[in-house]
C-alpha cells in the first residue's frame, strides 16, 4: 500500500521518502510562494533527523520564487508563529511533524496574523498546488537569512504575561521532558530565568525521540521517576515540536493531559474572567470551570486553527484543546507549551499549592481515547443520522463527526461522546468521557460496538 499523505487544516504530513519526497516540497515552495505573494517567509522546524535536508530544499525553491526566507532554526511551533508576527513576515512554515513517529514530516503554513491557514485558506492554497509554480529571474530571487534571537523574543513574550518575581521567590524544582524536540534547549532556558532548579529528561535536540512522541500518561515513566529521584515540584512533558505541554504532579503521578487547559483556564479565570473556547474533544471539566466563573464558553471542530480563528472572532480570554494545547490570547493566538508552564509556575507561587492539590480542586472526569484504523466514518451520514435518531433529546453537534452529550440517558448522564475522523493520521477517534472510568467504559464500549455492527 501506497504511504499516505494527510492533507488538512493541521498541514500536509507523509513519510519522508514516499509520500514527502522533494516533489512535494517543490510544490509546497512554489504554492505557498503564489499563495502569499511573495514577500517574506519565516521557516523553522522541529528536531527531527529529515528537517534539515527539508528545510534546504523548501527554502532555496521559495527563495527562487522571489520570497525572502528567514531560517529561525530549530525551534518550537509557538517560536515561528510568534516570529511572523514580529517580523511582519507575509507567512511562515513548520516543518514539524508534531506527535507522528519518526519516519514523518510535514508543512504546517502560517499566514500574515501568524496564525495557521484556516479551512478556506488552506483550501485556496491546495488548489494553487495543483498549478504550475512561476518562478523569479535570476535577479529578483529572494534572499536566504538566519535569525538566531527567536527563542529569546519568544522567552521574552511569555515571561511578560506572569508575575516573574513570585515564581522565582519560590525557588522551584522542575523536571523537564522535551522528548529531544524543539523544546529542549528554549524551555530549561525560559525555566531558568524564573530561578527555577531544572531536572532535565531528554533534552539532547537530536530528534531521537527516546520515548512515544506524544506527551500522554503511558510516555511519561522516565519523567515521573525524575521528579521522584529530585523531589521535583513539577515535572513537565513536551511534544516534539513543542506545542503541547503534559503535566506530572509532585508525586509523578501524570495528571493527564486534559488537565492542562482545565488548570490553566481556572487559573486565569480566577483572575479575569472572559470567554473560554475549546475543541469539541476536549475534557467537560473546562466546561464546568467556565460555568463556575460565569464565563461564556464555546466548543470548535477540532484543529489548531479552528479553535484559534473563533477565539480571535469572540475576543476569548483563554483556549485551547485537551491534547495539552493552551492558547493564550495575552502571548498569541496559537497553542504554546512554554505559555502552560509560565501560568502554571504561577498559579503554584500564587497559590502556595502543589499540583496535586490544585488537581484535586478540578471538576473530576474519566476520559478514554480510543482510534481504530476505519479513515471516516462507517456508512457516514446515515451513521450520523441513526444516532441523532437514537438519542434524540440529548445534546448533539454534527460540525466535526458526531458528539453526544448525553443530559437524560439513564446510564450514560454527564457523560459524553466524540466520533471522528483524524485530520493528522489516516485513523478514527472516539473519544469518551464519564463523571468515573466506569461511565466512560460504558459508553465508550458502547459505541465501539456500535460502529463494527454499521461496518
Ligand atoms: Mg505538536
Amino acid at each position: 500500500m501506497a504511504a499516505p499523505l494527510m492533507k488538512s487544516v493541521s498541514g500536509i504530513r507523509g513519510i519522508v521518502g514516499s509520500s514527502f519526497t522533494p516533489d512535494l516540497i517543490v510544490k509546497t515552495g512554489e504554492a505557498f510562494a503564489a499563495w502569499l505573494k511573495r514577500g517574506k517567509v519565516v521557516v523553522g522546524r522541529d528536531s527531527r533527523p529529515t528537517g534539515e535536508t527539508v528545510a534546504r530544499c523548501l527554502e532555496s525553491v521559495l527563495a527562487m520564487a522571489g520570497c525572502d526566507v528567514v531560517d529561525v532554526g530549530i525551534v518550537p511551533t509557538p517560536t515561528v508563529q510568534l516570529m511572523v508576527e514580529e517580523l511582519s513576515a507575509a507567512g511562515g512554515i513548520v516543518i514539524s511533524a508534531s506527535h507522528n513517529p519518526i519516519e514523518w514530516n510535514a508543512f504546517k503554513l502560517i499566514g500574515p496574523s501568524g496564525s495557521f491557514l484556516n479551512q478556506k485558506e488552506i483550501q485556496s492554497f491546495f488548489k494553487l498546488m495543483e498549478l504550475p509554480g512561476k518562478y523569479a529571474p535570476w535577479d529578483r530571487m529572494g534572499a536566504l537569512s538566519k535569525h538566531e534571537g527567536a527563542g529569546d523574543v519568544h522567552i521574552g513574550r511569555v515571561l511578560a504575561v506572569v508575575d516573574a518575581g513570585a515564581i522565582r521567590r519560590r525557588s522551584f524544582t522542575v523536571a523537564l521532558d522535551s522528548v529531544n524536540g524543539a523544546g529542549s534547549v528554549i524551555t530549561p532556558a525560559l525555566l531558568e530565568r524564573l530561578g527555577c532548579r531544572v531536572a532535565p529528561v531528554h533534552c539532547t535536540m537530536d530528534g531521537a525521540f527516546p520515548r512515544g512522541a506524544e506527551p500522554v500518561p503511558e510516555n511519561l515513566s522516565d519523567l515521573a521517576n525524575v521528579v521522584m529521584r529530585n523531589s521535583c515540584h513539577v515535572g513537565f512533558a513536551q511534544d516534539p515540536d513543542a506545542d503541547r505541554l503534559a503535566i506530572v504532579d509532585e508525586n509523578g503521578r501524570p495528571i493527564g493531559e486534559e488537565n492542562t487547559i482545565a488548570l490553566v483556564t481556572r487559573h486565569l479565570l480566577g483572575k479575569e474572567v472572559g470567554r473560554v473556547v475549546v475543541n469539541l474533544s476536549t475534557t467537560k471539566a473546562v466546561e464546568e470551570i467556565a460555568r463556575k466563573y460565569g464565563a461564556p464558553f464555546t466548543r470548535t471542530k477540532v484543529g489548531e486553527i479552528n479553535v484559534a480563528d473563533e477565539m480571535r472572532r469572540r475576543g476569548a480570554r483563554i483556549g485551547g484543546e485537551g491534547n495539552g494545547g493552551v492558547i493564550s490570547p495575552e502571548v498569541h493566538l496559537g497553542r504554546d507549551s512554554l505559555a502552560g508552564i509560565v501560568y502554571v509556575l504561577e498559579m503554584m507561587a500564587e497559590t502556595g499549592k502543589s499540583v496535586s492539590e490544585l488537581v484535586a480542586e478540578l471538576p473530576q472526569f474519566h476520559m478514554i481515547k480510543g482510534k481504530s484504523k476505519i479513515g471516516k466514518l462507517p456508512r457516514g451520514d446515515a451513521f450520523k443520522a441513526m444516532l441523532k435518531e437514537k438519542f434524540k433529546g440529548e445534546r448533539i453537534s454534527d460540525i466535526d463527526g458526531i458528539r453526544i452529550d448525553f443530559t437524560r440517558h439513564p446510564e450514560f448522564g454527564g457523560g459524553w461522546v466524540h466520533l471522528r475522523a483524524s485530520n493528522t493520521e489516516p485513523i478514527f477517534r472516539i473519544i469518551a468521557e464519564g463523571g468515573d472510568e466506569k461511565q466512560a467504559k460504558k459508553i465508550y464500549t458502547h459505541f465501539v460496538s456500535m460502529m463494527r455492527l454499521m461496518r
